[in-house]
């Protein structure tokens, strides 16, 4: 260790570190690391193995090394959009790939034939080969056996960050540990240092597996402190319950009965809204499988509120769904004399305006209104509510789900999630009395057939779309976003992929669907493929929440290893809505043994919570809190028993250090 490096405490300045100058301490700065300290706590989003791996093991997959023989010399082209690229062939020993550079002309002079040479990148696969686009080439391997890589920063390299930190990794030890050495013993964690320190430069597997428990761990503490902070909050704002209303008229507003999950559903909700005395709001969470019917539950609670002369407003993530929404609650309430207004971030004056003035009627008509986040501005008036209703609250964070409840004269809430929530993590989030469950669909329903190809089957998988097509069926066909430095040729993009589909299906019309597009244009586009003038809608994940249109009747996923199995599940959901058999084709590149029994457990099963379970105890509660959670991926390792244990502890902190508590579950935490 140097004398400078000696000097470091934990509260030095993050440019007294070696090789960190003006330009540099800018970029760090920008993330927010100003000191050591807080260069420490800056977690790494995932981790490189060095282990050597072969090509066929990695393709489609993660960043690896490969120990390369490069079989031919490195050619140089131009390629479409005017660019050039340096080419040439390697072997692994096994299998060749390509090695393609792209506007790195002098990569051509990085390599000779027949030397050996230690690339890390990615592999993946098109038309039957291999490719590695843009690797690095290694002078030696390294010694760790891992290799942390960095949350992406303009400006600063994974190297950057590496050679920071393995600088002042020594002062780990310093750093201060919130949680009570009780917890940690209880809970076999490692200590913040210990477990920031194993992320940084993983000795093990072992103890990288501890630190991200120790993490996840964290996350969780500090969720389960908030929300019941929140749910503390919450019951002491009491209102004044309302009159159970007939509900004749608005079951005959429905062409079918409610199965009796969501007439069970529905008596929870009414007796949170309805009865006599002073009561807490409601704080309920609905959850239910794709397709089981939670709008139509949704929908009854909003009238409770508009039969006693209440407001409500219902909010969805996307437009497309909020519209969708809007068109469904609109049908149902219109002939009851109840108004529905729309708002969403694209609206107009003259629609914004008649959606204020829905809420600001001295008629006091009631109106349910319905929306995206747009609902959360300012500029919406949301007068005389008394139910907020949060669609797909996964996308959401608890900020929102209050924010929207805030703007209500009642802060009624109803939470609903598509993503089942095993029953422990629910309880994360709301009380066990709080929770309703949908356990079954409504009758009538065929489960999807669901299966697992290759790239070898292509040409069978379009040949299928077409005679689903021409029997009157639609195709969706969603593509991941995938990196630019991982597909610089942008081959797996939603526009390439409809491209080639319409090339093979010259009869049949692509349309389009994808998050840059304006929303009228994306409108306009769901409701060509909604009336059948087209048949195949290739998108990104756009589609991916309550979309409904029930003669598609085959979900075909790109790249399926990309996406979550929750995920997976909610995206077939958009298929099965009809009384024709439905399917589901996964699409991968991938051979890797873990990656495919994944896969394969959504062709076994159709039940989500089941999928939910599994994927818990596969990923971890992660996922499942997206935007809740402080926004890193870590609680591998999580099962039921400890997000349990997690509970007991919060209530712990709250009752032997409030101070503690308080600071745990502040807004902002110290761990990225
Ligand atoms: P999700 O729970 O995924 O939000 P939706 O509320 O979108 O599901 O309902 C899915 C479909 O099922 C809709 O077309 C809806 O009209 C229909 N549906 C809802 N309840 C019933 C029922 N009791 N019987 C028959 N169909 C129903
Ligand atoms: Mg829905």
């Amino acid at each position: 260790m140097s004398a400078a490096e000696n000097a470091l405490t934990l509260d030095s300045p993050i440019d007294t570190v070696s090789g960190i100058g003006k330009i540099k301490k800018a970029l760090f700065e920008r993330v927010g690391i100003r000191t050591v300290s807080e260069l420490l706590c800056y977690a790494p989003s995932g981790w490189i193995d060095t282990a050597p791996a072969k090509f066929s093991e990695a393709s489609g997959g993660a960043v690896r090394l490969f120990v390369a023989t490069v079989l031919t010399r490195p050619a140089r082209a131009y390629i479409k959009g005017g660019r050039r690229s340096v080419s040439f062939s390697v072997s692994d020993g096994e299998e060749r790939a390509t090695v393609c550079y792209l506007n790195q002309p002098y990569a051509a002079s990085a390599f000779e034939k027949g030397e050996t040479v230690l690339l890390m990148g990615r592999v993946c696969s098109y038309s039957g080969k291999l490719w590695l686009f843009s690797p690095q080439k290694l002078k030696k391997a390294p010694d760790a056996v891992k290799l942390a890589v960095y949350p992406k920063t303009a400006g600063l390299s994974d190297n950057d960050f590496r050679k920071a930190v393995a600088s002042v990794l020594h002062l780990c030890g310093l750093l201060p540990d919130p949680l009570p050495e009780s917890l940690l013993k209880k809970n076999s964690l490692p200590s913040l240092g210990e477990a920031l320190r194993a992320l940084h430069a993983p000795k093990d597997d072992a103890s990288l597996a501890a630190a991200k428990r120790r993490l996840g761990y964290d996350a969780l503490l500090r969720l389960a402190l908030r929300v019941s902070a929140f749910e503390e909050k919450r019951s002491k704002d009491l209102f004044d319950p309302f009159e159970n209303p007939d509900m004749k008229n608005f079951f005959g507003q429905f062409p079918f009965t409610f199965t009796d999950c969501q007439l069970r559903a529905l008596s929870q909700i009414a007796g949170d809204l309805t009865g006599s005395g002073k009561r807490p709001v409601m704080n309920r969470l609905l959850q239910g499988d794709v397709g089981s019917g939670k709008t139509a539950v949704a929908a009854a609670a909003c009238y409770i509120c508009a039969a006693n002369g209440f407001n409500s407003v219902v909010m969805a993530p996307t437009e497309i769904l909020a519209s969708q929404h809007y068109e469904f609650f609109k049908k149902i309430f219109s002939p009851l004399g109840i108004r529905t207004a729309f708002l969403s971030g694209s609206a107009g004056k003259a629609e914004r305006d008649y959606f204020n003035s829905c809420f600001e009627d001295p008629d006091g008509v009631p109106v349910v209104g319905v929306g995206t986040h747009a609902l959360l501005e300012p500029g919406a008036k949301i007068n005389n509510a008394a139910l907020a209703v949060i669609d797909e609250q996964q996308r959401f964070g608890v900020g929102q789900r209050g924010k929207l409840a805030e703007k209500c004269r009642i802060a009624n809430t109803l939470v609903m999630t598509a993503t089942p929530i095993p029953r422990s993590l629910a309880l994360f989030l709301f009380s066990p009395d709080n929770v309703s469950e949908l356990d079954s669909l409504p009758p009538g329903r065929l489960p999807v057939k669901t299966y697992l190809i290759g790239e070898n089957k292509r040409e069978r998988l379009t040949a299928f779309m077409d005679e689903l097509v021409s029997k009157g069926g639609r195709v969706y066909v969603v593509c991941p976003l995938i990196d630019e430095s991982e597909d610089p040729l942008g081959l797996n993009s939603a526009a390439e992929t409809a491209k080639r589909i319409a090339e093979a299906l010259p009869e049949r019309r692509v349309a389009l669907l994808h998050g840059k597009m304006k929303n009228a244009e994306k409108d306009a586009v769901m409701a060509q493929f909604a009336s059948g003038k087209a048949q195949i809608l290739v998108s990104t994940t756009v589609i991916e929440v309550g979309v409904n249109v029930p003669e598609a009747n085959l979900m075909v996923i790109e790249n399926a290893d990309r996406f979550g199995l929750s995920q997976l599940h909610q995206l077939r959901g958009r298929v099965g809505r009809g009384k024709t058999q439905s399917f589901c084709v996964l699409v991968t590149a991938r051979r890797n043994a873990d990656a495919l029994r994944r896969l394969k457990k959504l062709c076994e099963t159709g039940d989500g919570f089941e999928i939910a379970r599994f994927d818990l105890e596969e990923r971890g509660p992660g996922d499942f809190f997206g935007t809740l959670q402080s926004g890193h991926g870590f609680g591998e390792g999580f099962g039921e028993e400890l997000t349990q244990s997690v509970r007991e502890d919060a209530v712990f902190v709250r009752e032997s250090d409030p101070a503690l508590a308080e600071k745990l579950s502040g807004a902002r935490v110290s761990l990225n």
